[in-house]
């Protein structure tokens, strides 16, 4: 039995043979809850990605990351921070759903930590793939991919780190939460989540402008 997405990565790993490769994956047991692996998807050269945790409901159903309610929070968020969904690249850290049944409904429930790292080599090939300037990190399941367990959101969020890959990553809050949370906090925890994505966005241009920068002088300098 296979023990991780690793058995499943296509050699020449391009986000088309990742994408078409990650559709058969077995690495752990949740291929046979969910309905379909949820890819990432968006722009191929983006100087941001964006990471969430697994797909929920509406994300099974359609097979895209990010279009139920979520998703919607996160577009406005991304409008309000003055980011074009569509020049960046959307993925989650888990790519099936996990849910228990309650009712006729299916609730999403957390993925392990097994499962995190069973499915992190189809992530680690999509920032390889895409080699964004920086990697925003859209709560904890994300956070704990790619800076580990002892990373808390609420301490660590709204600054430029470095990712156990060695590549920057700014963590913020996740717009489930931000649904989620009491009424009270909403507005202030939507506002937070606008101003690391905002800090995000300078950021990933700043980077990509150094990024430029050192291979114009690697090319005049060879
Ligand atoms: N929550 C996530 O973390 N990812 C999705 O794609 C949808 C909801
Ligand atoms: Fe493979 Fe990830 Fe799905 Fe597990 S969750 S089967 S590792 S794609």
């Amino acid at each position: 039995m296979a023990e991780s997405a690793a058995d499943f990565l296509p050699a020449n790993p391009t986000l088309p043979r990742l994408r078409k490769a990650a559709a058969g994956c077995r690495g752990c047991d949740l291929y046979e809850r969910g309905t379909q692996t949820v890819f990432g998807e968006g722009a191929g050269g983006a100087a941001l990605m964006l990471v969430g945790g697994q797909p929920g409901d509406q994300e099974d159903v359609q097979g895209r990351p990010f279009v139920g309610p979520a998703g919607k929070l996160l577009d406005r968020a991304l409008a309000d921070a003055g980011i074009d969904r569509s020049d960046t690249y959307v993925t989650n850290a888990v790519k099936h759903f996990k849910w228990v049944p309650r009712g006729k409904r299916r609730i999403h429930s957390k993925p392990s930590s097994y499962e995190i790292r069973a499915c992190a080599p189809w992530l680690a090939a999509e920032i390889a793939a895409v080699s964004p300037a920086l990697v925003v990190c859209l709560g904890a399941t994300a956070a704990q991919a790619l800076l580990g367990t002892g990373f808390r959101v609420t301490k660590g969020r709204g600054r430029v780190l470095k990712a156990e890959g060695g590549y920057p990553v700014l963590a913020t809050l996740h717009p489930s939460a931000i649904l989620r949370g009491p009424s009270d906090a909403r507005d202030r925890a939507y506002a937070e989540l606008v101003a690391d994505l905002r800090c995000a966005r300078d950021a990933s241009e700043k980077l990509r402008v150094e990024e430029v920068g050192r291979r114009g002088r690697a090319g005049t300098a060879g």
